[in-house]
């Protein structure tokens, strides 16, 4: 694209928080305006979320999978996955603990484990919500019946990825599974009044730029409160082993692009970033990025909770974790979020 073209999309984008479709596709495949993407995405974050980096425990609690996502270690074909399952009592636990570390929201992440039944998981929640900590979900696909009985018992967000808004490759890399009940979870989630976070993963097989411009318009159309998007890891484990990695360029135009047309929302710098690119955080967290989730997990179950191979800081303890964001937010000039860091709405 020509500089001056380039320039002036970036504006338009940073001004009106909006692009058509073939203006974010455009704008997805030049290589060079990488740059200048993010230094529009950094200024647009400060001026909307602010300089606060919120911190979100992650306490990976189950890795039993009913699914077969094709990309994922935790799928149900992968025989070599060692699986694990922390009782009620020890997530419980590891909620405490993370609230001790200063840590204002925890999310419970797991594969889609049917022995967390509405019922235990609904005990859960409502022990953990006596901690005074916001709660996040992140456990899949469920009916609109166990979303409400989760929001009832004081489920405060709820992370669900549309993994790509390709209908066709999402039904062929997700086995079994139907884009429209994503889609319709989606919605459920939404409409019980959850925080919603989605997002999707850059460099599946047969992705294109125009796919993930169509990613960000759903992200914008359905009013996703945190978006967050998760470079290919490949995992040897799975169908996908042998793909490239997904490209951590591209995937910092994706996330600056995100912050310039959904300005409220919630970006986190992922740990997948970070797999890939040691340093990824901070790069993402100056090019529209304002989430870290350091995992909480601890021991064992964080080695097994292999969703792809490589994870970073598999082996630190949630005390160094903690210790280590805040020392690299501070180092940035940024500071760590103290309240719960809800979506913040501007008008
Ligand atoms: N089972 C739940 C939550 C756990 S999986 C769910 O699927 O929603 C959380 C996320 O991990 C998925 O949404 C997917 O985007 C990501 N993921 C899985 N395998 C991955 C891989 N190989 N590389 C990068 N991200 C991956
Ligand atoms: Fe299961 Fe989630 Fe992995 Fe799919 S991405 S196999 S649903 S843990």
């Amino acid at each position: 694209m020509e500089e001056r073209s380039r320039h002036a999309l970036i504006e338009k984008a940073a001004c009106d928080h909006w692009l058509t479709r073939e203006e974010l596709s455009a704008l997805l495949a030049d290589e060079e305006a990488e740059k200048e993407l993010a230094a529009a995405a950094d200024r647009v974050r400060r001026a909307y979320v602010g300089d606060e980096v919120h911190l979100r425990g992650l306490i990976e609690f189950s890795s039993y999978c009913r699914q077969n996502c094709l990309y994922c270690g935790l799928r149900r074909d992968n025989k070599n996955a060692e699986r694990y399952r922390l009782s009620p009592e020890a997530i419980v636990v590891l909620a405490k603990k993370a609230k001790a570390a200063g840590y204002p929201t925890v999310v419970m992440q797991s594969g889609e484990d049917a022995w967390f039944t509405a019922e235990r998981l609904v005990d859960i929640v409502r022990e953990v919500k006596t901690l005074g900590l916001t709660l996040t979900l992140s456990i899949g696909e469920r009916t609109a019946d166990e979303y409400r009985a989760l929001r009832e018992a004081g489920a405060d967000r709820f992370l669900l990825r549309i993994e790509t808004t390709d209908r066709e490759l999402y039904e062929r890399l997700d086995p079994g599974m139907s884009f429209d009940n994503r889609v319709r979870c989606l919605a459920d989630l939404k409409a019980l009044g959850y925080e919603v976070g989605t997002g999707c993963l850059v460099g599946l097989p047969g992705q294109t730029v125009d796919s993930l411009a169509q990613d960000i318009l759903f992200f914008r159309e359905i009013d996703a409160d945190m978006v967050g998007i998760g470079p290919l890891v490949p995992n040897g484990e799975t169908p996908l082993g042998n793909e490239p990695p997904g490209d951590m360029r591209l995937v910092r135009r994706v996330v600056s692009a995100i912050r310039l047309l959904l300005p409220e929302a919630n970006i986190p710098a992922t740990t997948a970033m970070e797999t890939l690119q040691p340093g990824a955080r901070e790069i993402m967290l100056q090019s529209g990025a304002n989430v870290m989730m350091p995992n909480v997990t601890e021991g064992e179950a964080r080695k097994k909770y292999a969703l792809y191979p490589g994870k970073a800081c598999v082996a630190d303890t949630p005390e160094h974790c903690r210790a280590c964001m805040e020392g690299r937010i501070r180092a940035m000039g940024r500071t760590v979020g103290t309240g719960a860091g809800g979506r913040r709405r501007n008008n």
